[in-house]
């Protein structure tokens, strides 16, 4: 038998939340986001599920000729452009869009001798300070890149950096509005986060938008209860079973560095799933599982290959766990729920991280 620990992506509900985005944005033609072989999902896996989508933006070269090589005709966008001028040539053959967010990256179209017009995103920097032309240089790049025959459609596009907030884009979309002024073009400004919480913005919708986190049903605010609030489905189920029982007397410790002491005698479950299944190795005693159905938190240090958790709760609720009792790390089994964002949050991170950070090692399968 193999080691119990497997990973499941759920088709339907990528289906439905990418549904969501067009409920939030009926006017705006969808990016799927895709990076990071789809939030650690597949891309493959989550190929047919997304393909309602208008287009699906990455930033792998590699995972572009992915997506041509399942079947996919229509637009791909490469999220930070192209990184040396030899890849203009792949946008090319692929038919690939490109964000332009730097002099070097016109450069490199100025030189380039190919045989189609290049679709570009033209990136303007409005607040994040990582990459794309300042409002003030904006225009210059426009005008250069527009001059140019191997240049074809220029949309304008930003990123936020503040999208979860509140008040986190005013000042930022004031800033694009002054960089586009009186330029033409198609625009494209919202992430999952500007999608949610500022849809109904003027100007955030755009012609464009560029969700990925909520695709995945989880939030991008961090916060456990957003993403059911938003009607959004989890994507990801990791699962795994109880490979030993312990039953400990008062005052032993639980794993490495003893972290967690035991104020009464207990039984502890071993769960087949560590950091090297890609479970946050920073979840520390009270971090949220479910074993046999029943809510319970983890006990002390993950380790490599195996965490424990804290079975009194599961006997309390009258379930007798064992070897081979199901445990829910994150996502769905049956009846059980449990929020990847939650568990995120008691490793002081988001779900972004911990989908991605899934193991090559985990059997994965599609439902
Ligand atoms: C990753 C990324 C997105 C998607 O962000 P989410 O928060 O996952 O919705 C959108 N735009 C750009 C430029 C990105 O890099």
């Amino acid at each position: 038998m193999p080691r119990p620990i497997s990973a499941v992506v759920h088709t339907a509900a990528l289906t439905h939340n990418l549904a969501r985005v067009r409920q939030r944005v009926p006017a705006s033609k969808v990016w799927a986001v895709v990076k990071a072989n789809a939030y650690g999902h597949g891309i493959a896996r989550v190929y047919g599920a997304l393909r309602g989508a208008d287009g699906f933006a990455l930033l792998d070269l590699a995972e572009a000729e992915t997506l041509r090589a399942l079947g996919w005709g229509g637009p791909i966008l490469l999220l930070e452009g192209c990184f040396g001028p030899e890849d203009l040539a792949l946008c090319d053959r692929l038919n690939l869009w490109h964000v332009v967010h730097c002099n070097e990256q016109i450069d490199w179209l100025a030189q380039h001798r190919g045989n189609r017009a290049q679709r570009v995103f033209l990136k303007m920097n409005t607040g994040m300070n990582r990459v794309g032309f300042a409002p003030a240089h904006y225009a210059a790049a426009w005008a250069r890149l527009d001059a140019l025959p191997q240049v074809g459609e220029i949309t304008q596009m930003t990123h936020f950096a503040r999208a979860d907030e509140a008040d986190g884009i005013a000042e930022a979309m004031r800033r694009f509005e002054s960089g586009v002024a009186g330029l033409p073009g198609e625009r494209c400004v919202a992430n999952s986060a500007a999608v949610l919480l500022h849809a109904d913005a003027p100007g955030v919708a755009g012609d464009w938008v560029r969700p990925g986190i909520m695709l995945y049903g989880s939030s991008p605010t961090g916060i456990a209860p957003d993403a059911a609030h938003w009607d959004l489905q989890p994507a990801m189920s990791l699962r795994s079973e109880l490979i030993d029982v312990q039953h400990i007397a008062a005052g032993e410790h639980v794993g490495y560095g003893g972290t967690f002491t035991a104020e009464r005698a207990m039984h502890v479950g071993v769960v087949a799933c560590g950091y090297a299944d890609g479970y946050p190795r920073h979840a520390s005693t009270g971090t949220p599982v479910v074993v046999g159905g029943v809510p319970t938190r983890l006990l002390g240090r993950v380790s490599m290959d195996m965490l424990a958790v804290d079975l009194d709760p599961v006997l309390a609720a009258g379930v007798r766990p064992g070897v081979g009792t199901p445990v829910l790390l994150w996502g769905r089994d049956g009846d059980a729920e449990l929020s990847i964002d939650a568990v995120a949050h008691a490793a002081g991170t988001l779900g972004y991280e911990l989908m991605c950070a899934l193991a090559k090692r985990v059997p994965t399968r599609v439902d």
